[in-house]
């Protein structure tokens, strides 16, 4: 393979990529066997070496600064080719990606991005992003770590975790606040690039986390109290947040590229192991309700494609996606919910057998779980879709969904097929339980109209009609629960009362 820090050595990507498949697929299916590495934590030297030889994030640089050039079709594909094989692999890559380089780039200080892009060109070096802290969570604006100004350079004091590649990475994209000298901190939150390796810089990790998947990356807390030349801080269009929001968007806009390979996997395992496994007297690949199944699995497939072409044209770093939560909070938590419903059904598919960590179906339940939780917990964006809609009917004074639908240009082409669901005025507010639901199904008919559009495309039509009738299955679903009230809560005491046993114990 090409290893190349100027754009004209590089091989046309077509190429590179195919390559690139080849090569994961030897190393982890000749030289060394990734059920067995997958048990353990970290990743064998040599392995990532290889992996980093053929120089990878380049796909992630832009053309003036040695990179391909960053564009997006490429990011998603390349994340796409990790995750058939790993999926923390394409996290990983996913991390570099949108949560420090795709930044970077936008938002740097030219002097700082000239460095840090050649050193992960000619050094392989790598970055990531630490936003949340212990107590500050889903919470993350009310974050507590802070920062001062200090002859020329900011010092910032505080304690994160969970930060993906923690005591790996060499680059650190740290979030603060202002400390005023009363004590108290600005609202904003601002962003500094930490060179782990330059003086005064360097951040202790006190403790590594015994994370239940994704083994291959490092998790746990870190303690922060680095100084920050001036140079090394992000300089935000308007404010840090809107900066913030920027780039959380443009990174849920490319988890279908970390979800595309895995659903594929999914998939392809689903299907070959049905084929091969008699159980009965005949193929499992021959029973109604595991075809059910697979053509779930191939839905999944066909829905994450749909949204990898939308984020192709969308994604790039010149717009400003501060503005389009609602479409990068349907694709984010809708596709994270397809990961995890396609790894569950790949485990039952394969049945016992599965249920090891050293088989891709028990492995792919908990390596894709947390793409639920982290970087906007799938149950908080179901509401921020639900609200952002909520509050866009009462601005346009509509209270029928069908007609806001149909007028909505993430959801046009969608709402007729749903007529009949959607022909009915919404009882505004809802509660949060409620705008939970309601957003999950936005989520659905958003997907809907992305794979309306991939059809547009001349993507295979069966594939196409198959996944819309299944979305139309789980939107019907969805709006039974949607429609049914149901207002209970925890009930206080519950353990003082009578068990099932003193019940029985009693009337027996
Ligand atoms: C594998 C993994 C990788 C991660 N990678 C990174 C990283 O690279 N960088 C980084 O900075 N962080 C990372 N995180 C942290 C992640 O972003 C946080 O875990 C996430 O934001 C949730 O915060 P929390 O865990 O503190 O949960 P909490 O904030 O305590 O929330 C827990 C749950 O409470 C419920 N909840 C919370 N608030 C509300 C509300 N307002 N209304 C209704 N329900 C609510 C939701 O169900 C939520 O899932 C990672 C986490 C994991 C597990």
């Amino acid at each position: 393979m090409s290893v190349s820090t100027t754009t004209s050595d590089f091989i046309p990507f077509s190429q590179f990529i195919h390559e690139f498949k080849s090569q994961l697929k030897h190393l982890f299916h000749v030289r060394t066997d990734i059920d067995q590495l997958s048990i353990k934590r970290g990743m064998p030297p040599f392995i990532l070496r290889e992996i980093m030889s053929s120089n990878p994030l380049a796909t992630y640089i832009p053309q003036q600064y040695g990179g391909r050039g960053g564009n997006i079709h490429e990011g998603l594909a390349l994340a796409a080719a990790a995750s058939y094989e790993s999926l923390p692999l394409s996290l990983g890559f996913g991390i570099n990606w949108a949560l420090f380089l795709q930044p970077t780039g936008k938002y740097g200080q030219e002097e700082t991005k000239a460095k840090v892009f050649t050193d992960f060109l000619n050094n392989r070096k790598m970055g990531g992003l630490m936003i949340t802290e212990p107590d500050y969570g889903s919470d993350a604006l009310h974050m507590k770590s802070s920062y001062t100004e200090e002859d020329g350079k900011y010092h910032l004091q505080g304690t994160k975790h969970w930060a993906g590649l923690t005591g790996w990475a060499d680059y650190w994209l740290l979030t603060a606040r202002h400390k005023n000298g009363d004590g108290t901190l600005k609202r904003d939150i601002d962003f500094f690039i930490c060179d782990v390796s330059a003086p005064d810089q360097n951040i202790i990790v006190e403790e590594f986390y015994e994370n239940l998947g994704v083994y291959l990356l490092p998790y746990g807390r870190n303690h922060i109290d680095v100084k920050i030349p001036a140079v090394q801080k992000l300089q935000p269009e308007s404010t840090g947040i809107k900066m913030m929001l920027d780039l959380l968007h443009r990174s849920r806009m490319q988890f279908p590229g970390m979800a595309m390979g895995f659903l594929q996997r999914m998939l392809d395992e689903a299907v070959s192991h049905c084929q091969e496994r008699q159980v009965g007297g005949k193929s499992l690949f021959a029973y109604d309700q595991v075809q059910q199944r697979i053509s779930h699995l191939q839905s999944a497939y066909t829905i994450c494609s749909a949204m990898c072409f939308n984020s192709s044209q969308k994604a790039g770093v010149e717009n400003n996606l501060a503005p389009h939560g609602l479409e990068a909070n349907s694709v984010k938590t809708y596709v994270t919910d397809l990961m995890q419903s396609s790894a569950q059904s790949l485990l039952q598919l394969v049945g016992a057998k599965g249920y090891r960590l050293n088989h891709i179906a028990g492995r792919a339940i908990v390596d894709s779980r947390p793409f639920q939780i982290f970087e906007g917990s799938n149950d908080i964006l179901y509401i921020q879709i639900a609200e952002a809609i909520q509050k866009q009917m009462q601005r346009t004074k509509q209270n029928n969904i069908l007609q806001f639908l149909q007028q909505h240009e993430l959801t046009e082409h969608a709402a007729d097929r749903l007529k009949k669901l959607f022909d009915f005025e919404l009882q505004l507010p809802l509660s949060q339980r409620k705008l939970t639901e309601f957003g999950a199904i936005i989520s659905r008919v958003v997907a809907m109209n992305l794979v309306l559009k991939l059809a547009a495309s001349g993507f295979q039509k069966e594939l196409i009609d198959n996944s819309l009738i299944n979305i139309q299955q789980e939107v019907s679903a969805l709006m039974g629960n949607f429609k049914t009230n149901n207002t209970t809560a925890y009930i206080e005491g519950y353990e003082e009362t009578e068990s099932w046993f003193d019940c029985y114990s009693r009337t027996s």
